[in-house]
């Protein structure tokens, strides 16, 4: 889940900026959107709709926006990227700092997807000419 999580933040951070009216940012905001479960977009909005951030960075084991520690176990199941982690006490979700620097390095554009290995119908090909 952490690329969800990774994916979110970014989307918070283009919705949080300066640049959220202009055209490339408000296409980029709706492709963000696109990739992120419904579930998980509807309990961002809900904290976004309050002013507060629908996602926390988490940095050496403390929620960046509550400074509250979080449960050992809850940073295992980060680290680990096995389910999504609410703050307990800001609500928020959470993203581990080192998840954050692996996303933001990788690239912007999808990856190309490998070509299809079966092969096209010859006979069907043949037909269509
Ligand atoms: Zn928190």
């Amino acid at each position: 889940m952490k690329h969800v999580m990774a994916t979110l933040l970014r989307l918070q951070t283009l919705e949080m900026g300066d640049d959220v009216e202009s055209p490339a940012v408000s296409q980029s905001i709706a492709e963000l959107r696109a990739k992120i479960p419904p579930q998980i977009l509807g309990h961002y909005d809900r904290m976004m709709a309050r002013g507060k951030k629908g996602i926390a960075i988490v940095r050496n084991g403390v929620c960046r926006e509550c400074h509250v520690k979080l449960a050992i176990g809850a940073l295992q199941v980060l680290r680990h990227g096995t389910d999504i982690q609410i703050c307990g006490n800001c609500g928020r979700y959470l993203c581990l700092e080192e998840d954050v620097a692996t996303a933001v390095s990788a690239p912007v554009a999808p990856a190309i997807p490998k070509p299809r290995t079966r092969k096209p119908k010859k006979a069907a090909l043949e037909h269509a000419r």
